[in-house]
């Protein structure tokens, strides 16, 4: 073999607690190594050309380049190699950026270091062998999880490009948080007017198939093929005949029922439709609160419901569709403040609320028309109080995070209020503004300047009723370092977010990350954001973290993008790094195929004896399987048994 090695300087990164011209003179000494340099940036344009350069000059037959960590740059320069006429696993990284030269400080010592990951890389690349991958047919079409804004707007952009879209959401109408709001920052511009048409879109566009009311039951399969059981929950409505005119939500007796669209200030019938923009806009029976699924007595709606729609025997149903890629844009949910705070009260005052509850008090069609009152006694608020970060950035009770939005809608409900009752004075307690997005420190300015909003900078400690039917709110005003306590007519929240709920659960079936609050991992939080380490699944929306709706939107597009770009070829190819079993020493004994996390290992009769067999297509070399099969039956390409040992003996030598 002729080796070339490439010890990169990634500027001072490296070059500056590395001696990189050593480590490239010491690679020298290693077996096979035909040719070693040092380079600025590997990665840049010159960088890769010297490296094709030196492929075709010193007729190297596998290239190793130490720089950074292989999850940065593997494919770059799998692809240079390639470029030059090599295979591309006839390429080995060591990181000598994240694993040596940013976590030491002594030269001699990480030097050291970087010289024994380029052996160990060299003598891996000895034994690597050519891999080639197999191409296999797509099926283009793809399954929308989540039908917020994200999801919608993915949905959207998928149908437009020409690919069917199969969209599942799980409550009854898709919108999401968004189509709870009253009106959005910056512009203050009506959120149903905005939502409503994209909603209707995906109603009426031919490509897209809407499952609401309905989750993912199971997935199994791999990129350019997954198969999916959608569970459709019981409405106990038969949506083909249900025309969504309402005759039965007016006449059900059972109307103290929570209403949960309202975010339960306020109450709805036990048969209802959402609300009147749902999409679909069809009625769904909440059997806890139904009399006749819980009696057996009442069935009013069933009598008059003018197209016999109602089916109290009606049961979930299974759906299975085939699709080549998935989006997940599963959104948020606002954490249980009730048990973390109790100081504020843990949900025992009616008129201490969430944010969410807020907008539905000052949505034209929530529970009281736009009327702001306190749901206490129905009276109009005059002097309210809102408290950000409840829930954020609060390490007291495990949850750092900034929740993104809270102080843009926060400011946005201050204006709101004035708007409604031009009398009344809004006080909000902040930690940060945080205020970056394009025109929202001006939109946070006219709420202080215009509107009056007074902002005081400090954390709330204690909320309690002063008897006469007000709050007291009692906090610091660090600014100016002194107690301050605020009498008021309500509170409102900005509650933290958190993943939406069972959003570990259906990570679990995607086979992708999520991170300690439950959101979902991007294959690179720089340069893959909208991808996941598991080929064929994207994300959109809040689900991947916190982000207001303009970038929800961005991401739900370029999410549907990706799908456009990967469903652009007729055929995908595999990753060839897969295991393989050896018939001769298998002897079935089933493991491998029960700890197999992507089903990617069956049996098959090999010359008339039961074996086990890897599903090329589907496997997704985690290598699992190699390391349970009790008779070193298998092995992973590109990290067989023999290329391994060869790097741990070179680190024995040291
Ligand atoms: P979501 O809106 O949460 O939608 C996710 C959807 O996925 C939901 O319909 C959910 O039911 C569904 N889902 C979840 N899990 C599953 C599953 N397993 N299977 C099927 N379906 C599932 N942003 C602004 O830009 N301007 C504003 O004025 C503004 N005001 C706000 C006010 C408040 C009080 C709050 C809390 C947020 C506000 N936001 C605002 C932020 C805005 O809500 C989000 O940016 C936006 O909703 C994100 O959209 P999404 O589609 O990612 O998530
Ligand atoms: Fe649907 Fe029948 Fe109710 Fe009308 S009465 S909304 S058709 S279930
Ligand atoms: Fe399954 Fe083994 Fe492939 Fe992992 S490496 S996906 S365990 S067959």
């Amino acid at each position: 073999m002729r080796i070339g090695v490439f010890v990169c300087h990634c500027g001072s990164n490296i070059a500056g607690t590395v001696d990189c011209a050593q480590a490239a003179q010491s690679a020298l000494a290693l077996p096979d190594v035909v040719y070693a340099t040092d380079l600025m940036y590997t990665c840049a344009e010159p960088g890769q050309a010297a490296i094709e350069k030196a492929i075709h000059e010193q007729q190297l037959t596998g290239v190793v380049v130490a720089s950074c960590s292989p999850r940065m740059h593997e494919q770059t320069f799998r692809k240079t190699v390639e470029r030059a006429g090599l295979n591309r696993y006839m390429f080995e990284m060591a990181n000598i950026r994240e694993h040596v030269s940013w976590i030491g400080k002594d030269k001699e010592a990480n030097t050291n270091k970087a010289s024994e990951l380029i052996g160990m890389a060299v003598m891996k690349l000895r034994n690597n062998r050519p891999l080639y991958a197999q191409r296999f047919d797509i099926t283009k079409r793809v399954l929308i999880i989540g039908g917020g804004v994200a999801g919608i707007q993915a949905a959207l952009d998928c149908a437009d490009g020409g690919i069917p879209v199969i969209l599942v959401e799980r409550e009854p109408t898709i919108g999401g948080k968004m189509a709870k709001l009253d009106k959005t920052f910056p512009t203050v511009d009506c959120s149903a007017c905005i939502l409503g048409p994209k909603m209707v879109d995906v109603a009426q566009h031919p490509n897209i198939t809407l499952y609401a009311s309905s989750e993912i039951e199971s997935i199994s399969g791999y990129v350019g093929n997954f198969d999916i059981t959608i569970r459709k929950k019981t409405t106990y409505v038969d949506w083909s005949k249900c025309t969504g005119c309402g005759t039965c939500t007016e006449k059900c007796p059972s109307k103290a029922v929570p209403d949960r669209f309202n975010e339960e200030v306020g109450l709805t019938t036990a048969i209802n439709i959402p609300f009147p923009q749902a999409i679909p806009k069809r009625a769904s029976i909440n059997p806890d609160y139904c009399r006749k699924l819980t009696t057996g007595k009442c069935g009013i709606c069933s009598k008059v419901c003018p197209t016999k729609a109602i089916n109290y025997e009606m049961k979930d149903e299974l759906v299975t569709e085939k699709v080549g890629s998935i989006i997940a844009a599963t959104g948020y949910d606002l954490m249980d403040w009730t048990a973390a705070y109790s100081e504020y009260g843990g949900g025992r005052y009616p008129d201490v609320i969430t944010s969410l509850q807020y907008e539905r008090l000052l949505n034209a069609s929530g529970p009281t028309g736009g009327h702001i009152v306190r749901p206490s006694d129905g009276k109009e608020p005059k002097k309210i109080v809102f408290i950000q970060c409840v829930g954020s950035r609060d390490k007291s009770i495990g949850r750092p995070l900034c929740s993104g939005f809270c102080c843009m809608y926060t400011a946005k409900q201050a204006v709101l209020t004035k708007d409604h009752i031009p009398d009344s004075q809004s006080y909000v307690f902040y930690m940060d503004i945080r205020a970056a997005g394009k025109l929202y420190d001006e939109f946070t300015r006219r709420a202080i300047e215009e509107y009056g909003t007074e902002y005081i900078r400090g954390r709330v400690s204690k909320i309690y009723p002063d008897g006469n039917g007000q709050y007291v709110v009692c906090g610091a005003d660090t600014l100016l370092g002194k107690k301050v306590e605020v009498t008021c007519d309500m509170v409102v929240l900005a509650v933290g977010i958190e993943a939406s709920h069972g959003a570990s659960q259906l990570a679990e079936k995607l086979r992708i990350s999520y991170d300690q609050y439950g959101f979902y991992v991007e294959g690179h939080p720089k340069l893959r954001p909208v991808e996941t380490n598991t080929a064929g699944v994207f994300l959109a929306g809040v689900c991947q973290g916190t982000k207001d709706i303009p970038s929800s939107v961005s991401q739900g597009s370029a999410a549907a993008a990706k799908v456009l770009s990967l469903f652009s070829r007729d055929k995908l190819e595999n990753d060839p790094q897969i295991a393989h079993v050896n018939p001769a020493r298998c002897v079935a004994c089933g493991k491998c195929i029960r700890c197999c996390p992507f089903q990617a290992i069956k049996e098959e009769v090999f010359r008339g004896q039961l074996k086990a067999k890897v599903i090329d297509t589907v496997c997704q070399g985690c290598g699992v399987c190699t390391s349970t099969c009790p008779q070193g039956a298998i092995q992973l390409s590109h990290a067989t048994d023999n290329e391994i040992l060869a790097e741990v003996n070179l680190l024995c030598q040291y």
